[in-house]
Parts: structure tokens; C-alpha cells; sequence
């Protein structure tokens, strides 16, 4: 069985017109886990970074994995207020109204080189928005990695200029 077709496909998810692609029917699978962290972590072969950040929260569920193989730090990125030290804060789009997300201020240090995972990539607006926080403390992103791409939103393109990784593709 292909990793795709162990991921779940709910229509008009979270409102009408969605399809959502549902990833805890290939998180119960054990071969399938192994595999989606595997192949995600693949593309990162021979490159130099310093640290892994995820967002909440499938971000935590790949990115720590990878992390964890790969003896490298891990950074959440989370939604605005649940972290307890000084934060950077980035506010971006969301289709109606905004979201904000924070990141601690002392998490990564001008100069380092990090990754982003999550799960899926679709407008592209909650990379972006990490890329902006990261990048307004001096660091820098190295690679952007997802297990799903929903290509038809264009992810990449607000992405531009960036390495973006994904393993399937709708
Ligand atoms: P974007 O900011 O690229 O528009 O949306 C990506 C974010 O929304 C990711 O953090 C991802 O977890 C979540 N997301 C959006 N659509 C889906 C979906 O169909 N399935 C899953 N698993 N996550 C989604």
C-alpha cells in the first residue's frame, strides 16, 4: 500500500468545498509512520543546519521525529500565547481574518541555519510567516520540508526563492 492512499480524504472539512487530508489514519499505521518520517527526512541527506522548527501542532508530530533521528534541536512554533518566555510574534492572512503565530525570542540565535517541517503545504501562509519570524531574528532557512503538497494553492510561489520539499502530492 502506497503512503498516499493511507491518508483519509474528508469533504467540505473544515467548512464546505475543503476536501482535508487526514493524516491520523497514516499515523496509526506503523509502517506508514515509519515511512512519511523516513521519506521526509531523506531530503534533508547532506545538508548543514542547526535546528528543526514545527508548528502546532502536526508540526510537532514530523518535526520532532526528525529531529530526533538527525541529533538536532527542536523549536515549537505555536499559537499566539502559550509560550511562557519572550516571544517574536508574526500576524499573517488566513482566507477570513488573521492568525498569529510566536516563536520564544531566544529559541534561535542570528547566524543558525534551520529547517521547517509540517505536515502539509497549502496557501503557503504559515510557512511564510515562520520564514519571517526566523529571518527577522538574523537566521536562516535552509529547507522547507512537508509530507503533503496540495499543488492546485500554490504554495510554492509565496515560497519563491526557498527549498521546498514535499512527499505527496494532490
Ligand atoms: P497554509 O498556511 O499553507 O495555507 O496551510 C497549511 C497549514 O494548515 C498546515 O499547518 C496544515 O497543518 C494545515 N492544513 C491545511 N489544510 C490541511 C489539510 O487538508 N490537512 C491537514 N492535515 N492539514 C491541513
Amino acid at each position: 500500500m502506497e503512503l498516499k492512499d493511507k491518508i483519509r480524504s474528508i469533504p467540505d472539512y473544515p467548512e464546505k468545498g475543503v476536501m482535508f487530508r487526514d493524516i491520523t489514519t497514516l499515523l496509526k499505521d506503523a509502517e506508514g509512520l515509519v515511512d512519511a518520517v523516513d521519506q521526509m527526512q531523506k531530503k534533508l541527506e547532506g545538508l548543514e543546519f542547526d535546528l528543526v522548527l514545527g508548528p502546532e501542532s502536526r508540526g510537532f508530530i514530523f518535526g520532532m521525529p526528525i529531529a530526533y533521528n538527525l541529533k538536532k534541536g527542536f523549536i515549537p512554533i505555536r499559537k499566539k500565547g502559550k509560550l511562557p518566555a519572550e516571544v517574536v510574534s508574526k500576524e499573517y492572512s488566513l482566507e477570513y481574518g488573521t492568525a498569529t503565530i510566536e516563536m520564544h525570542m531566544d529559541a534561535v540565535k542570528p547566524g543558525q541555519k534551520v529547517v521547517i517541517v509540517d505536515d502539509l503545504l497549502a496557501t503557503g501562509g504559515t510557512a511564510k510567516a515562520i520564514v519571517d519570524m526566523v529571518e527577522s531574528v538574523g537566521a536562516e532557512v535552509v529547507s522547507l520540508n512537508f509530507l503533503i503538497e496540495l499543488g492546485f494553492l500554490k504554495g510554492r510561489d509565496v515560497l519563491e526563492g526557498y527549498k521546498v520539499e514535499t512527499v505527496i502530492h494532490y
